[in-house]
C-alpha cells in the first residue's frame, strides 16, 4: 500500500517515463550549462529539475524519478516538504538576514536548543550555526584546539569530511577531492578505518584489532598530548558507507576522554534520523564531545552546526567564531520546520522501517550476484560494495554500469566508495512503500542487466 508522505503529496507518488533519460530538454539545458558552468562541478544524472516531493523528481521533459538519493541524505523529510516551505515563506516574507552577530533573532537560540535536546547526551551543551558541513568541520577543529591547546587531528581512512583547504586535508581520497589542490593544512594524521570487509583477516580480526591498532598508531606516531581531537564519521558517507564493528566508536570515545582528546562525531551525512535514531552515535551509546551536523537538518537549505559540551564550546573568546550568515534566519526557519516533521512523524522509526525492508532483497541481491561482496549500512543509510567475484578487487566497472541503468529507467542512485565500486542508497524517509519497491525492483533488473554482459547469467 502506499503511504504518503507525511501532510499529503503533491505530485503523485509514481515513476513516469515519458522521453529517454535525460530527455531533449534537459540534454538542451545540459548544452548551455556546459558552456555556462565550471567543469570542475560535475553531476551524476542530468535531469534537469522541475519539482519534487515524497520519493519522485521530476523533470523538465515530464520525466517522474523515484529518488533513492535525497540530495545526497538532504531532504530525509521529503522535498519542499510542508512544515520546511510553509515556515521558509512566512520567514522569507518578514526577513531574510540580520546577521546574528549583528541584531539577533529567536529562530538561531531555538534551532540551537533543538540541538541540544536531539544530540546524544543530556550534559550541557552549546551550538555554534553555519552555512555548510565543511564549515562545521573547520570550526570543530577551531574549537577543539583551542580548548585543548594542542594542535594534532586524527582523521581515517576512506573519511571524508570536505572539500575546504582543511577539510580536503581531513578527507582522504584523492580523485576527484584533492588532486593538484595542495598544499593541505598540516598536523593532520590518518589512521587505519576499522573496515569490516577490507580489514587485513577480516571482519573478526577487525573487530579484535582495530582500535588498538589506531591507539599504537597514535602512540607511535603522534603522541596523545599532542592530540587535540579525533574526528571520525559514525558511519562513513562518501568513503563507502563503512560500518564499523561494534565497539570500535565506544572504545575510540573512551580512549579520548581518557587523554583528554576531544571526540567529535561528524554527523553530517549520518545525522537527523538518516540511521534509524536521531544520530548514528546513540546506536551504541557513543557520547561525543562535538557533533558537526549539516545535510539533513534544514530539509535543504544551507545550515550546519557544531554542538557540544559547554565547557570546550565555550572555551573560545567572544568573537572568535561566527561568519556572515551562519545561521541565516530563513534557514533556521527550514530547520525548525524538518526537525518538527522529523518528530511528528518519527522519521527514525521511518528508517528502520526503510531498513527492514531494503536489506533483505540487498541481501538477496548480493546472494545472486556474486559481484556484491558486502552489503552493509543501517536504516535508511545502505549500500552494497562491488568487487571481481571472490576478490576485494573494487569493480568501478560494474558499479557505474549498474547505476547507469538504473538511471536509464529513471531510479536516482548514486555511486561511492575509496575504490568508486559502492552503490549507496538514501531514499527520503518520507517515500512511499510501493515506490520502494518499484526502485528495487528497478535495481535487481539493473543488475541483471549489467551481470548479463560480463558473465554467465546467475543462478535462480
Ligand atoms: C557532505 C559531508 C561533509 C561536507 O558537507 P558540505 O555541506 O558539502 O560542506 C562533511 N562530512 C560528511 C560526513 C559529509 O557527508
Amino acid at each position: 500500500m502506499t503511504e504518503h508522505a507525511p501532510g499529503g503529496s503533491r505530485l503523485p507518488q509514481q515513476r513516469r517515463l515519458v522521453t529517454e533519460i535525460p530527455g531533449p530538454a534537459s540534454r538542451d539545458l545540459l548544452a548551455r550549462r556546459e558552456r555556462a558552468v565550471a567543469r570542475g562541478v560535475s553531476t551524476m544524472l542530468p535531469v534537469f529539475v522541475t519539482d519534487a516531493d515524497g520519493g519522485v523528481i521530476t523533470d523538465v521533459d515530464g520525466n517522474s524519478l523515484i529518488d533513492f538519493g535525497s540530495g545526497i541524505a538532504v531532504v530525509s523529510v521529503g522535498n519542499a516538504a510542508p512544515r520546511v516551505a510553509a515556515r521558509v515563506a512566512e520567514q522569507a516574507a518578514r526577513f531574510t538576514h540580520t546577521c546574528f552577530m549583528v541584531t539577533p533573532y529567536a529562530g538561531y537560540v531555538e534551532v540551537c536548543e533543538e540541538l541540544a535536546r536531539r544530540t546524544p547526551g543530556t550534559h550541557d551543551k552549546r551550538s555554534a550555526l553555519f552555512n555548510s558541513g565543511a564549515e562545521a568541520v573547520e570550526n570543530a577543529v577551531k574549537i577543539a584546539r583551542h580548548a585543548t591547546g594542542r594542535q594534532a587531528v586524527v582523521a581515517f581512512d576512506h573519511a571524508y569530511h570536505g572539500r575546504t583547504n582543511l577539510t580536503m586535508a581531513l578527507t582522504a581520497k584523492n580523485m576527484p577531492y584533492k588532486d593538484k589542490f595542495g598544499p593541505f593544512a598540516g598536523e593532520i594524521y590518518r589512521m587505519p578505518m576499522a573496515y569490516p570487509l577490507r580489514w587485513p583477516g577480516g571482519r573478526d580480526a577487525a573487530r579484535a584489532e582495530a582500535l588498538g591498532a589506531v591507539t599504537a598508531q597514535i602512540h607511535a606516531q603522534v603522541g596523545e598530548d599532542n592530540v587535540a581531537a579525533v574526528i571520525i564519521e559514525p558511519i562513513q558517507g562518501e568513503g563507502g558507507f563503512v560500518v564499523p564493528p561494534e565497539g570500535f566508536l565506544r572504545g575510540l570515545a573512551s580512549y579520548c576522554a581518557e587523554h583528554g582528546i576531544v571526540f567529535i562525531a561528524d554527523e553530517i551525512q549520518t545525522g537527523f534520523c538518516r540511521t534509524g535514531d536521531w544520530f548514528a552515535c546513540e546506536h551504541e551509546g557513543v557520547l561525543p564531545d562535538l557533533v558537526t551536523t549539516a545535510k539533513a537538518i534544514a530539509g535543504g537549505l544551507p545550515l550546519a552546526a557544531v554542538t557540544g559540551r559547554a565547557e570546550i564550546m565555550d572555551s573560545v573568546h567572544v568573537g572568535g567564531l561566527g561568519g556572515t550568515y551562519g545561521g541565516n534566519p530563513v534557514a533556521c526557519a527550514a530547520a525548525l520546520g524538518a526537525i518538527e516533521t522529523m518528530a511528528a512523524h518519527d522519521l527514525a522509526a521511518r528508517a528502520r522501517r526503510i531498513g527492514d525492508i531494503m536489506l533483505p532483497r540487498l541481501h538477496k541481491l548480493a546472494e545472486a550476484y556474486p559481484v556484491i561482496a558486502d552489503v552493509r549500512g543501517r536504516g535508511a543509510m545502505l549500500a552494497v560494495e562491488l568487487t571481481r567475484p571472490g576478490t576485494l578487487d573494487p569493480d568501478p566497472v560494474t558499479t557505474a554500469a549498474v547505476s547507469r541503468a538504473c538511471h536509464q529507467a529513471g531510479l536516482v542512485t548514486l555511486t561511492c566508495g575509496t575504490f568508486g565500486n559502492v552503490l549507496r542508497f538514501l531514499p527520503p524517509l518520507v517515500i512511499g512503500e510501493d515506490l520502494l519497491d518499484e526502485g528495487l525492483t528497478i535495481l535487481e533488473d539493473a543488475f541483471a542487466a549489467a551481470c548479463s554482459l560480463e558473465e554467465p547469467s546467475p543462478a535462480g
